[in-house]
This record gives structure tokens, sequence and C-alpha cells, in this order.
């Protein structure tokens, strides 16, 4: 992890950037083109969209307008929670498809595990990633049980879960059991939504290593092996979140950040979400 180019590789073998733009509350249109025109431009090559954001037509315009090759920019989508079952999640991914207007996406998601539901619509990411359609499939939300309802019954095991992760929620049996799976743990919520930045610990940490509290935390997640996609419209703060690959956290500080954690969510529980 030492450029911005730096991918981990899936169990499938697939590149996956460790840094990525997330766009939830972007706006469809101007605001979601410019963010994602900023953060290509700084070296960005991975965007977290999803159904639920609506902006999905915007994603796709920015992402075929960029004058980069396809195959630089790793695409992220998900299949919302009115969406699950077989058939109604394949025209789900039709729809997504059509939005972005691309013709293969890079990863799609289960958003969330519906109960009673999610298994029969993983069966539908596998049949889209056997197509071909979708060079690689996930879930996200899921605990270490709806991960194992998964894994027993699956054909493909997936290959990334995107949960909320920080500081203040460092999940360690979810993280220990995803690495002993080759699944690859995604944070999402990387900064708190901004409310861990003025953390007394983290902004000691910040002014030890001459870095803002956004860096320390992003370069936390990468020290932990899991992929970050901190959400941001402005430039500035885009390419802020992207200077976290010139510099490394001593244990001691990577250890004080993990002290850090109460369990607190600042979203749903996937046990409690619908
Ligand atoms: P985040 O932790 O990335 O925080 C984003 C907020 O932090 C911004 O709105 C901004 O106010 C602030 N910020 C960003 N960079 C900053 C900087 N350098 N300095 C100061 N403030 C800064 O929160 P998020 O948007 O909830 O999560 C990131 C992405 O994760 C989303 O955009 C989305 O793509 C994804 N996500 C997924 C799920 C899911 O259920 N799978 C849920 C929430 C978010």
């Amino acid at each position: 992890m030492k450029s911005i180019a730096d991918t981990t590789t899936l169990h499938n073998g697939v590149g996956m950037p460790w840094l990525g733009l997330g766009v939830y509350k972007a706006e469809d249109g101007t605001e979601v083109k410019q963010a994602i025109a900023a953060a290509l431009n700084v070296g960005y090559r991975s965007i977290d969209t999803a159904a639920f954001y609506d902006n999905e037509k915007g994603v796709g315009e920015a992402v075929r307008e960029a004058g980069i090759p396809r195959d630089e920019i790793f695409v992220t989508t998900k299949v919302w929670n009115d969406d699950h079952g077989r058939a109604q999640t394949l025209r789900a991914f039709e729809r997504s498809m059509e939005l972005l207007g691309l013709e293969y996406l890079d990863l799609y998601l289960i958003h969330w595990p519906v109960p009673g539901q999610f298994l029969e619509t993983w069966r539908a990411l596998e049949e889209l990633y056997r197509a071909g359609r979708v060079r690689a499939i996930g879930v996200s939300n899921f605990h270490v049980h709806h991960l194992q309802a998964v894994l027993e019954n699956c054909e493909v095991k997936p290959m990334v879960n995107q949960v909320e992760y920080h500081p203040l929620l460092t999940q360690k049996p979810l993280l220990t059991y995803c690495q002993a799976h080759n699944i690859q743990l995604e944070a999402w919520s990387p900064l708190g939504r901004g409310r861990i930045l003025t953390d007394p610990v983290v902004t000691a940490v910040a002014a030890k290593y001459d870095r803002t509290p956004a860096q320390i935390l992003l370069r936390w997640d990468l020290q932990h092996g899991v992929v970050t996609i901190p959400k941001s419209v402005k430039a500035q703060r885009i390419a802020e979140n992207a200077q976290i690959f010139d510099f490394a956290l001593e244990q001691v500080d990577m250890d004080a950040i993990d002290g850090l954690n109460r369990d607190q969510r600042f979203g749903p529980d996937p046990d409690n979400f619908v």
C-alpha cells in the first residue's frame, strides 16, 4: 500500500483499489460528476455507489467522460432492500447498468441482508457473475452469522463485505472471520460521517505525523487491511483523503486508535434495520 494505484487481490484474482470515493448523498448530475472528476484527477480509480443513492446516472457519465480506459476504473453498485429475490434482483441489476451506461460492472453488492431473502438474492448475484456481467460479487452489512449462512449455501463465495467500520466500531471478530475466509472487508463511514475527526486521540496522532485527522483514520483502515471509501464532494477534501500512501502509523498509534472502540454505530445494526 505505497500508492493510490495499489489494489487488494480478491479471492477470484480481481484487483480492487484500497481507496475509493463514496458518493452517498452526492446529488445526481453536476455534484456527483464534479466529485468523481476531482477524484479521478488525483488518482482515485474506484467509485462506490448504490441504486439507493439515486446517482448512478451521474456516476456512469463521470466514468464514461473521464478519458480513462474503462478497465482502469472500479465501479461498485448495490441492490436495494426492496429488490431482493431472483427476478427482482436481475431486473434491478439491468436498471442499474442502464443508468450507469456501462457494459459490465466491477462489483455488485447486496446492500443489506434482508431476512428470509438474501440467500435467493445471492444466487441471482452468482448468475450475474457466471454470465460475466460483473467481475466480482459481494455483500454489505453482513454479520458473521449472515456470512455463515451464505457460505453454507453458495457456489461462489462473496469476495467483499462492506460494513460500517471506524475506530468506534472496530468489529474485530468480523474482520478476523472475513480474513480467515478470504472475504475483503471494506469500510463505510470510515470517518464516522465526520464525527470522529475531533476525537482527542485522533487529533494527537494527527499532530504527531503532521497529517489531518481524516488521513489518520483512513491510513488506520489500510493498515488493518481494510478497503476504505471516504465520501466528500469537495475537491480539496477528496485530494486530502488520498494523501495516505506516503506515511505509516507506528504500532503504538494503531493500538491507541484501536482503543477507541465502543461498538458504536452511526448507522443501523444489520440485525435490526427493517
Ligand atoms: P464518511 O465517514 O466517509 O464521512 C463523510 C463526511 O465526512 C463528508 O460528508 C464530510 O462531511 C466529511 N469529510 C470527508 N472528508 C473530510 C475531510 N478530509 N475533512 C473533514 N471532513 C471530511 O461517511 P459516509 O458517506 O457515510 O461513508 C462513505 C461511503 O460509504 C458513502 O459515501 C457510501 O459510498 C458508503 N456507504 C455505504 C453504506 C452501506 O450500507 N453499504 C452505508 C453508508 C455509506
